[in-house]
C-alpha cells in the first residue's frame, strides 16, 4: 500500500487549567491518503479544531507523532518547520477575523509571498496575485478593495487564495463554509472541489455538520470529547454507522421520505467533562446501550472491517 500523505500517532494535546488538565486532543491516530479528504467531524469543543492546529503546530503537542510525506514533522527545528508550513497551510473558520483588515485583497494573498521571499520583484508579485484570484473566482477588479467591503463568500475566497500562494499539498479546512449562507456554502465546496482536483490538495475538513461532508469527503473520523470514535469510507459510515455517536448524529440530518419517517436519537444525559477525565467510554453518560463493561475501561479504536474503525466495546 502506498505511504499515506500524513500519518497522525497518539497525538494529544492538553491545557492546563485552574481546574485541572484537559484533555482537548486525547491519544488520536489516522492517516489520510494523498489527494483525499479526510472529514473530521464532531460537537463544538470535542477537539476537531484542535487535531487540526497541533498538526500543523499552530500549537505545540502535547504528545504523539505526526509524519507528513513520511517526515516526523514534530522533531523539525524552527527553520525546517518553517520550510514545512508551505506545504501545510490552512483555510479558517471566519474569514473576516483571519483577514487583516488595514490590508487590501492584493496585500493579504501576496503577504505569504512576501514573508517567505518566494517573488521579490512587485511586478511578479501582482501577476501572481491576479494568477490566484482568477484560481479563486475572484475579479481582479477586487485586487485594491479591503475585506470588509466584501461578502462573507469572497472573503472566504480570499482566504482559500492565501492558503494556495505557496502552492501546497496538504490544506487544514477548519470550519471554512460554517459562517456562510447554505448557497455560498455550496459555491466554496464546489470551489474546494475543483481544486483539488487541479492541484491535487490534500484535505483534512473540519466541521460540526455532518451533511456538508456528505458529498464532499472520501471518509470521515467522528470525534467525541478529544477522542476519535469512529472513522470509515463515507459511504459506509452513512449506510452503516457502529457507534452510537455517530448514529446519533446521522439521525439528526433531516432525510425528505415520507414513506420511510426518520427516527431522531435524542443524546440524553450530561457531557463528561474533558478536564481530568475518568477511565472507561467518555460517551456513558449520554450512551443508551452503556454499560457496566463501558465503565472500566476505555473503548479502544479497532479495525472491525477493511477501513472501518470504531471504539465501542459493543461494536460488533
Ligand atoms: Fe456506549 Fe458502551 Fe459503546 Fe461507549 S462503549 S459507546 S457506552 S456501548
Amino acid at each position: 500500500m502506498a505511504q499515506p500523505l500524513l500519518e497522525v500517532k497518539n497525538l494529544k494535546k492538553y491545557f492546563k487549567t485552574k481546574k485541572g488538565t484537559l484533555h482537548a486532543v486525547d491519544d488520536v491516530s489516522f492517516t489520510v491518503e494523498q489527494g483525499k479528504t479526510l472529514g473530521v467531524v464532531g460537537e463544538s469543543g470535542c477537539g476537531k479544531s484542535t487535531t487540526g492546529r497541533t498538526i500543523l503546530r499552530l500549537l505545540e503537542p502535547t504528545s504523539g507523532q505526526v509524519f507528513f510525506e513520511g517526515k516526523d514533522i514534530f522533531s523539525l527545528s524552527p527553520r525546517q518547520m518553517r520550510a514545512m508550513r508551505k506545504e501545510m497551510q490552512i483555510i479558517f473558520q471566519d474569514p473576516y477575523a483571519s483577514l487583516n483588515p488595514r490590508k487590501t485583497v492584493g496585500e493579504i494573498i501576496a503577504m505569504p509571498l512576501v514573508l517567505n521571499k518566494i517573488i521579490t520583484d512587485p511586478r511578479k508579485r501582482e501577476e501572481r496575485v491576479l494568477e490566484l484570484m482568477e484560481t479563486v473566482g475572484l475579479a481582479e477588479r477586487f485586487i485594491n478593495t479591503y475585506p470588509h467591503e466584501l461578502d462573507g463568500g469572497r472573503r472566504q475566497r480570499i482566504g482559500i487564495a492565501r492558503a494556495l500562494a505557496m502552492e501546497p499539498k496538504f490544506i487544514v479546512c477548519d470550519e471554512p463554509v460554517s459562517a456562510l449562507d447554505v448557497s455560498i456554502q455550496a459555491q466554496i465546496l464546489n470551489l474546494l472541489t475543483t481544486l483539488q482536483k487541479q492541484f491535487g490538495l490534500t484535505y483534512i475538513f473540519i466541521t460540526h455538520d455532518l451533511s456538508v461532508v456528505h458529498h464532499f469527503s472520501d471518509d470521515i473520523a467522528v470525534m467525541y470529547l478529544g477522542q476519535l470514535v469512529e472513522k470509515a469510507p463515507t459511504a459506509e459510515l452513512f449506510e452503516k454507522p457502529l457507534h452510537p455517536y455517530t448514529q446519533a448524529l446521522l439521525s439528526a440530518i433531516p432525510i425528505p421520505d415520507i414513506d420511510h419517517p426518520q427516527k431522531r436519537i435524542i443524546l440524553r444525559g450530561e457531557l463528561a467533562s474533558p478536564i481530568n477525565p475518568k477511565p472507561g467510554c467518555r460517551f456513558a453518560p449520554r450512551c443508551n446501550y452503556a454499560s457496566e463493561k463501558c465503565m472500566n475501561k476505555t473503548p479502544e479504536l479497532r479495525e472491525v472491517s477493511p477501513g472501518h474503525f470504531v471504539a465501542c466495546a459493543l461494536a460488533e
